[in-house]
């Protein structure tokens, strides 16, 4: 259960089953779909666990049965995996605001990140940033997407040196207060403000 673990803590989409363990009493505090059973935290339902850092619950969201499909102009959330120069994929759990499980796989060209020049992707989207995107083609196998536009971009990121979330410096600039690092991406307008977007930020 520790990969699991670490895995809710850094808030990536992973799927439990009822009765799974999600954490211990001393760690967390149980939030809606789960139950407490001599200290240990599991889930009530079949869904994506969710923990928040600000009051250091673990809460499951139930996984919905009428789970959209990504079509060209959709708005998805999703989070960075690989990172090549060139190119980024991007594992969407969020469709038009809905969530959904299992992720789908898209991948961004360098030349769809932004309307600016970027000459490597790492200066854009680094492993494990959550991003707001426009599905390009979502007939693909992996879907293409697209995030020239100003709301589009990193809505959520963390230093790569210390871990600590970062804060926005500047246009296409964050910093990490922990250890002064300073980040390039490719952040949405509203970068650091989208917890309306995603339960969980
Ligand atoms: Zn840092």
């Amino acid at each position: 259960m520790i990969s699991i673990k670490k895995q809710i803590i850094q808030n990536e989409p992973v799927l439990v089953f009822p009765g799974d363990e999600l954490g211990v009493i001393e760690e967390f505090q149980p939030g809606p779909y789960t139950y407490e059973e001599e200290g240990i935290i599991r889930s009530a339902v079949l869904g994506i666990p969710r923990f928040s850092n600000k009051d250091y619950t673990i809460e499951v969201l139930p996984r919905t049965s009428t789970a959209p499909v990504p079509r060209k102009g959709d708005i998805v959330i999703g989070q960075v995996g690989h990172t090549g120069s060139q190119i980024a994929t991007i594992n969407i759990f969020y469709i038009n605001g809905i969530e959904v499980f299992p992720t789908y796989t898209s991948i961004i060209h360098i030349s769809q990140v932004s309307k600016g020049y970027i000459s490597n992707m790492e200066d854009a989207y680094k492993s494990g940033d959550i991003v707001r995107a426009r599905v390009v083609n979502g007939k693909t196998i992996p879907i293409q997407i697209e995030t020239l536009d100003s709301n589009q971009g990193v809505i959520f990121s963390r230093c790569s040196r210390c871990g600590d979330v970062l804060v926005k410096l500047g246009k296409d600039k964050l910093k990490c207060n922990s250890c002064q690092r300073t980040e390039k991406r490719k952040t949405a307008i509203d970068y650091g403000r989208a917890g309306k977007d995603i339960k969980y930020f």
